[in-house]
């Protein structure tokens, strides 16, 4: 209700311009496939796209300390206990549901075909260790040399490019006006669950600190303030690059057709599992703790979820995501403060669904039958897999390799599912971050006690003074 009775103009028009973004960016993407533009050509193009990625990444170290420590010292140490409790509660059940369905899905569709199914084509342990390759190198954002070079794995852009050619310049030009939007704060490169903790535990002690601690509390409530400030801006550029993201997304594909007679059934078995979990379990669940209609919420949520399957990262969409649901949803801030870091970090329902099918689809391929303690095996490293991915794009490929390990799975056979992940990526970082969303308002609700106890206390200590 509140959602409707906000801006609901302003939040229709951005909302729609970003659904319009998304389509346009397919559309677009499509054209100009027949183009056949060379992978430095698609990187130029995808330039604006590269720098909404960059001013969302920009964001995301200080948004996770400054709301942590603000959170956390807005919050005595039993609420936040409580609170933490209710959060870890609803991720474990969450994700354990996500990868139920991800099983019963896989084991009814079958996409890896009967026992005596022939093998698609495989990779082989070069492919696998190029895609590590790359991997690392998106992690680190120095994709730009990767892509001009059209090499996977060469370090040196001058050894592939003439030296005076116009195309280094503006190849510089293009890194110079990257480097302008430091990326520096992006969880990708720093520890984002120690950086969690770390934040959890000072605001904890600042908010113990009574008097002492006043001038701090204050000092990151107005910065985390300042940071939403530049989210608010940020997020009217969003639709631009999210339509240049898709756009230049679809041009690199490769081979529709094909890709998709191998992979069609194991790509429709993904997307009906998080369609399931994302339109129907969770809204279930968030209807059943708090009586409220589920659809409105995920509707305030909209452009979070458009910006998670426009850069496939649900740590650079978390200052979107605390937008929608502070902004449009009217959650309470001190919950999304406490939550959403912890969330965005360590609870995946998405990946954990998705690697659930991954992994026996891979057994289907390789015509073994799991036993029941071999899919109990499954449904606890997918769960492990999930927490410990990063919420950055294709993390959860990279953790896939435990899953395999743990049921004696052959782990080059992760190239069998390489070239539609990018696509599955998208969908399931939007399911990602439609569970966190979904979480913080169940846990919102379950902790209203709490937070009223603690807006009384507020309220007389104002008034004692
Ligand atoms: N890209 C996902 C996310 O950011 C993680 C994954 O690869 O599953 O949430």
């Amino acid at each position: 209700r509140k959602f409707l009775r906000r801006n609901t103009l302003v939040l229709f028009t951005m909302a729609a311009s970003s659904l319009l973004c998304v389509g346009a960016g397919v559309v677009l993407g499509f054209a100009l496939r027949s183009r056949e533009m060379s992978l430095r050509e698609i990187k130029y193009f995808s330039f604006p796209g590269e720098l909404l990625m960059r001013m969302l990444q920009m964001l995301v170290l200080p948004l996770i300390v400054s709301s942590l420590v603000t959170g956390m010292s807005s919050l005595d140490s039993k609420a936040s206990g409580k609170m933490g409790v209710r959060a870890v509660v609803y991720y474990m059940v969450t994700t354990l549901l996500a990868v139920f369905i991800g099983i019963v899905v896989v084991i009814i569709v079958r996409p890896g075909g009967d026992k005596d199914h022939s093998l698609p084509s495989r990779g082989n342990v070069e492919q696998v260790q190029a895609y590590k390759t790359s991997y690392s190198k998106r992690v680190h954002q120095r994709n730009i040399t990767v892509a001009v070079n059209g090499t996977e794995g060469t370090n040196s852009s001058e050894s592939m490019v003439p030296a005076n050619d116009t195309r280094v310049l503006l190849q510089n030009i293009l890194e110079t006006v990257e480097e302008v939007v430091p990326t520096a704060g992006s969880s990708s490169g720093v520890n984002a669950l120690g950086l969690v903790i770390f934040s959890m535990c000072f605001g904890l002690v600042i908010g113990n600190m009574k008097q002492k601690g006043q001038p701090l509390c204050e000092f990151f409530d107005s910065f985390n303030e300042a940071i939403m400030r530049l989210v608010a801006i940020i997020i009217w550029y969003a639709p631009v690059g999210i339509l240049f993201l898709i756009a230049g997304k679809i041009l690199e594909m490769k081979n529709l057709a094909q890709v998709w007679g191998q992979m069609g059934m194991y790509t429709i078995s993904v997307i009906v599992g998080l369609l399931i979990h994302g339109l129907f379990v969770l809204p279930l669940l968030f209807f059943l703790v708090t009586r409220r209609n589920p659809y409105l919420f995920i509707g305030g949520l909209l452009q979070a979820l458009i910006t998670a399957l426009g850069t496939s990262s649900s740590s650079a969409t978390l200052p979107i995501t605390f937008r929608c649901l502070e902004e449009n949803n009217g959650v309470d801030k001190r919950v999304t403060r406490f939550v959403l870091p912890v969330g965005a970090t360590i609870n995946m329902d998405g990946t954990a669904l998705y690697e659930a099918v991954a992994a026996i689809f891979i057994a289907q391929v390789n015509g073994m039958d799991l036993n029941f303690g071999q899919i109990l095996t499954i449904s606890i490293t997918a769960t492990a897999a999930s927490i410990g991915a990063a919420g950055i794009p294709q993390a959860g490929l990279v953790t896939m390799v435990i899953i395999l390990t743990s049921v004696g799975l052959p782990t080059e056979d992760i190239t069998l599912i390489i070239a539609v992940d990018w696509f599955l990526d998208r969908l399931r970082t939007t399911t990602n971050v439609l569970g966190d969303s979904l979480g913080a308002g169940i846990v919102e609700h379950l902790s209203r006690k709490e937070l009223q106890s603690r807006d009384v206390e507020m309220g007389n200590s104002v008034i004692e003074e």
